[in-house]
């Protein structure tokens, strides 16, 4: 589809929010609590963060909870009976999601629609619609322009909004769920931006690597023990880095039983933990920490790359912000980079 161009005015903000609020829609958006921005509910735009780089989590529990029921069963007699999960998604529009995160939308995407298709992720992404906002600012740890995006890439978004000086916003129309959300807004949408210079409005974020060349050098890497020795001697497996990563997508199905119900879970998890690989028979795979942070590099750098011809990383810098040992992915990428093949 090609995209269309509109203008979002400021003023228009406050009842694109009561407009989509009174379509039954649930709206995401970022919300600062404390410290932390999150993606949560809202009602209005008042209520949205303003003047950050990036939230401290990713929206991707939109369409991968971190928590989910599966299915529950009872236990009748000696017959287990299964009920399965009847609740259709609401509808929801992700509203302030930066480029690097709409990216990451399509490499879950990737992941739970090319081989099985998964009808629990594939329900709630047919309900989603993601309203991007182009980056003006950046930090240290953006790296988006490494791995195949920029501060307004147009990638995985319905809607692209940047922020214009006087307050406006740029809108771009990308898809056919875009262009229903607008034709359904009634005329708050209006017309022009065809003149705009989007690009001298965004941040800039300098390439620091080749996506493509990084997955020659992780390959040729791979048996480099000492390397991964040496980057891995801070990380104490805590997981952050996986859970606030807007492309990781490593789960794990538990069941939880009390008396003769229970239910079916599936719960985030990450290849950073010990326990990630632990066989029933004791067997670790991965037994040490080394091993299982070449696994995130490579999962990302590697083996996503050539599966689903995207990057497993989005390069939006969360994993090193929030790294309780201070683990800087992108140092690390620079150090794999240099070696010589
Ligand atoms: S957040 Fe840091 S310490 Fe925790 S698992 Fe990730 S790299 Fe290791
Ligand atoms: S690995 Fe780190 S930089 Fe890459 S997408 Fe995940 S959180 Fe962002």
């Amino acid at each position: 589809m090609a995209t269309e161009r509109k203008i979002l005015k400021k003023e228009s903000l406050g009842p694109l929010f009561e407009k989509m609020n009174a379509a039954g829609k649930r709206i995401l958006a970022p919300r600062k609590t404390g410290e932390q921005i999150r993606f949560e509910p809202v009602t209005s735009a008042n209520e949205i963060a303003a003047d950050f780089v990036q939230s401290t989590a990713s929206a991707k529990w939109a369409v991968f909870p971190a928590v989910e029921e599966m299915l529950s069963f009872r236990s009748l007699d000696k017959e287990t009976k299964l009920e399965a999960k009847q609740s259709k998604p609401q509808p929801t529009v992700v509203f302030g999601i930066r480029p690097c995160d709409a990216a990451a939308f399509k490499a879950l995407h990737a992941v739970f629609a090319t081989d099985y298709k998964d009808d629990l992720f594939l329900d709630r992404w047919e309900q989603i619609t993601l309203i991007g906002m182009s980056c003006t600012k950046a930090d240290d740890y953006c790296f988006c322009t490494s791995v195949g995006g920029n501060p307004g890439s147009t990638v995985g978004s319905d809607i692209l909004l940047t922020p214009l000086a006087n307050g406006d916003f740029l809108a771009e129309i990308l898809t056919e769920k875009g262009q229903q959300l607008v034709a359904s807004l009634d005329g708050l949408f209006a017309a022009g931006g065809s003149d705009i210079d989007k690009e001298s409005l965004l941040a800039k974020v300098t390439p620091k690597f080749d996506a493509k060349q990084m997955k020659a050098k992780m390959d040729a890497v791979f048996n480099n023990e000492k390397l991964w020795t040496r980057q891995s001697l801070r990380c104490i497996g805590c997981g952050a880095c996986a859970f606030v990563c807007p492309s990781c997508s490593c789960f794990d199905i538990q069941d939880e039983r009390y008396g003769g119900k229970g239910q079916r879970l599936r719960c985030w998890d990450s290849c950073g933990f010990g326990l990630f690989t632990l066989h029933t028979s004791g067997h670790n795979p991965r037994h040490t920490q080394a091993q299982r942070w070449r696994q995130r590099l490579m999962h990302k750098f590697s083996y996503g790359p050539e599966k689903y011809e995207l990057p497993g990383c989005v390069g939006c810098g969360r994993c090193s912000r929030a790294c309780p040992t201070d683990m800087n992915i992108l140092g690390h990428l620079l150090e794999i980079a240099e070696e010589k093949l």
